[in-house]
């Protein structure tokens, strides 16, 4: 038991979701750090712990429904409340599949990465969102992508676009039916960052990439809601 805010952070053993924990750990908050992996969850939670931070480890499958859920009793049971939902988990296959074109994009690839990236989200918001709603606040912060953009909607990694693109209209529907109460979600692109996915000649460090999604994780009440944001400011969708 905690009378700090609590924020939840998928895939945090890595990347933008490591970092992500260590800032809101740094700001006060008590971290629950999941990861679809238990000892690497666990080791990045010690990790941060060892900088003397509030970080806990725990595991989930963002693919599995029952994960989902046994996240959500060990929170209500644990801390009763969730304040703050980073849905940063994502994969990123076209890549592998050595196929960059929509014309030979294989269906189990669209699949497997919408299973992840979109349905991943939706399973966790909807296993989340009562432990918010009981108190009346929340904020989501939705890690999407540039990519997924239809206004500048370009060509190649045709699954991982379509996933960002859904994951942005799912941000939509997820701020019209909680209008009017002070559980605000956003979207954010981090920008071209260094990390697995990102890359070594990516320009940001993850520090930079996370500044963002810290930034919509805190915003004050009445703050932007259905937003899609890059360097704090809102972007088309
Ligand atoms: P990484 O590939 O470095 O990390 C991805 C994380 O997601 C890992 O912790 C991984 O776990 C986890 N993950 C994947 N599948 C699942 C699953 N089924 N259940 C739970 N966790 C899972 O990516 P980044 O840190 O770079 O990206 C984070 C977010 O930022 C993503 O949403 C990405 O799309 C977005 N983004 C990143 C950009 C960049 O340049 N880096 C640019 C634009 C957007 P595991 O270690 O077990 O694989």
């Amino acid at each position: 038991n905690t009378t700090k805010k609590i924020a939840v952070i998928t895939g945090g053993n890595r990347g933008l979701g490591f970092e992500a924990s260590r800032q809101l750990a740094k700001k006060g908050y008590q971290v629950v750090l999941t990861s679809r992996d238990e000892a690497k969850g666990k080791a990045a939670a010690e990790k941060l712990q060892a900088e003397g931070l509030d970080v806990i480890a725990y595991p989930l499958d963002v693919t599995s429904e029952k994960s989902s859920q046994q996240l959500a009793t060990f929170i209500c049971d644990e801390f009763g409340k969730v304040d703050i939902l980073i849905n940063n988990a994502a994969i990123y296959i076209d890549s592998q599949t050595g196929n960059n074109s929509i014309f030979h994009t294989k269906i189990e690839t669209l699949q497997q990465t919408i299973d992840t990236n979109v349905y991943g989200i939706l399973r966790v918001t909807q296993a989340l969102i009562p432990l918010m709603q009981k108190q009346n606040y929340g904020r989501i912060v939705n890690v999407s992508s540039g990519a997924g953009q239809l206004t500048d909607m370009g060509s190649g990694i045709p699954a991982y676009r379509i996933s960002k693109t859904a994951l942005n209209a799912l941000t939509r529907i997820f701020a019209s039916e909680l209008k009017g109460t002070n559980i605000l979600v956003n979207s954010v692109c981090p920008g071209w960052v260094k990390t697995d996915m990102g890359g070594q000649d990516a320009p940001r460090t993850p520090e930079e990439g996370v500044d963002t999604i810290v930034w919509l994780a805190t915003l004050p009440d009445g703050g932007a809601s259905g937003g899609f944001f890059r360097d704090r400011q809102q972007i088309d969708w």
